[in-house]
């Protein structure tokens, strides 16, 4: 019989690099605690139309990737629908926002989740079918002060924080504004026009996006195709007043921090629900990521809600690929060392396995980290087990338990001693 493998593209998780994900998970809790932040869940399945509304049709996410079943009605009377992993979660948090009414409390909600993601892409190093992301999201209504540049500035500065904290080296931020949905708008046309006489030399793929989201040809790391990419207007030649202003800013804060960056007029990012700030981190060639060294991604979204059906509440938010981080940090060399555990209980004969769990259950209750062993071993075999998984060993024979004096191995040290009952937890934890 052929043995079940986990499904191409996703994997499991074991440890010790389990720790690895734990440590990465804790700092970035931390720091959006120190910032304000509440943590939001939302399911991990949605209705297809959410994404379809919120990322964008057009977008090779909902065009090609997502895992979309039509949800049968169990009753007759019972309708089905259609329904999708979710390929990210800003759209998510967003419909949630709208759902629990966040808006009516006037106020800034700063939320941020930690979960798996769903896109059907084609798998490599760094890419995957599931994956992990952790991301936050800053909105609210205008009069919170939810479209301040102030805003975008913190969560960047924010992510070089946590970037910085979890030690990673060699990050680059690369900013660009991708303007009003009205610059945007008047961008995507004179690009189309742009496209138009030279389409033809371009790719199959960058052929379809001309028509279709001229904007995402900006995005093609096409080889052959870069001449001519270069050669397109820049959004900055469309930006409004407000807009120019705005960036402006975004950018007089991040200087005043002393949080570095670079201006990439290319980068406007997939999905179409972006505007004003967008931003990318990466992380140099060699960092483990193969050729995908985006770390993260995330900006502005002014018109989410909107297109949601929701009231008007400016945003930004990003969502840091957490197994490329894990990847980036693994091949940076910050594994983070696997702990010992404080003791090895080894029973003596199969008789003495009551006595090691009332005894490991005493310890643990005292906050000691134990593994206990099984009678049937040999002493050999204990002490084998024992040297690899603990850093002391405690013996449980008929003696000991009469006695009250257990024998403990003391690993590094290389010596092994009696130690009265009441000393045990002491002598352990030192
Ligand atoms: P996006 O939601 O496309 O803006 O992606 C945000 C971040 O999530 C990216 O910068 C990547 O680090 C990560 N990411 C996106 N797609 C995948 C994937 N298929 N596998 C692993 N990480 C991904």
């Amino acid at each position: 019989m052929a043995n079940i493998k986990a499904v191409r593209g996703t994997r499991d998780l074991l440890p010790p690099e389990t720790a690895l994900w734990n440590h990465v998970e804790a700092v970035a809790r931390s720091v959006f605690a120190r910032y304000g932040f509440g943590e939001i869940r939302t399911p991990v399945f949605e209705v297809t139309e959410l994404f379809a509304r919120g990322v964008g049709e057009e977008t090779d996410i909902v065009a090609k990737e997502m895992y979309t079943w039509e949800d049968r009605g169990r009753a007759e009377s019972d309708k089905g629908q259609s329904l999708t992993l979710r390929p990210e979660n800003t759209a998510g948090v967003v419909r949630a926002y709208i759902e629990h009414k966040m808006a009516e409390t006037g106020m800034l909600e700063k939320l941020f989740y930690i979960g798996p993601q769903f896109r059907r892409e084609r798998p490599q190093r760094g890419r995957y079918r599931q994956f992990w992301q952790i991301g936050a999201e800053v909105l609210g209504p205008p009069w919170s002060g939810s479209d301040s540049a102030l805003r975008d500035a913190e969560v960047l500065e924010m992510l070089a924080t946590l970037l910085n904290e979890l030690g990673i080296r060699g990050w680059r931020l690369a900013l660009n504004s991708v303007g009003s949905a009205e610059d945007r708008a008047r961008y995507s046309a004179a690009l189309r026009s742009a496209l138009q006489p030279v389409k033809y030399k371009l790719c199959e793929d960058n052929q379809r996006r001309a028509e279709t989201n001229p904007l995402r040809v900006l995005d093609s790391k096409e080889e052959a195709d870069q001449e001519i990419i270069n050669a397109l207007p820049k959004i900055s030649e469309f930006w409004s007043e407000e807009s120019r202003t705005h960036f402006e800013q975004v950018k007089a804060a991040l200087n005043a921090c002393g949080v570095p960056y670079f201006e990439e007029p290319r980068l406007v990012r997939g999905l179409d629900y972006y505007t004003r700030t967008t931003f990318e981190f990466t992380v140099p060639d060699g960092s483990g990521l193969g050729t995908q060294n985006a770390l993260l991604g995330g900006g502005r979204y002014d018109g989410l809600s909107e297109m949601l059906g929701g009231p008007k509440a400016p945003g930004i938010g990003f969502a840091i690929g957490e197994d490329r981080l894990i990847l980036t940090l693994q091949a940076q060399a910050k594994e983070v060392e696997a702990k010992k555990l404080d003791a090895f209980i080894a029973p003596m004969g199969l008789g003495q396995n009551p006595a090691a769990l009332k005894l490991a259950q005493e310890l643990r209750a005292a906050g000691l980290t134990i593994e206990v062993g099984e009678g049937s071993f040999r002493l050999k075999k204990s002490f084998e087990a024992a040297d690899k998984l603990a850093r002391k060993m405690v013996i449980v024979g008929e003696d000991e338990v009469s006695s009250g004096l257990f024998t403990v191995k003391d690993f590094a040290a290389g010596e092994q001693v009696k130690v009265a009952r009441a000393e045990l937890v002491g002598a352990l934890k030192s």
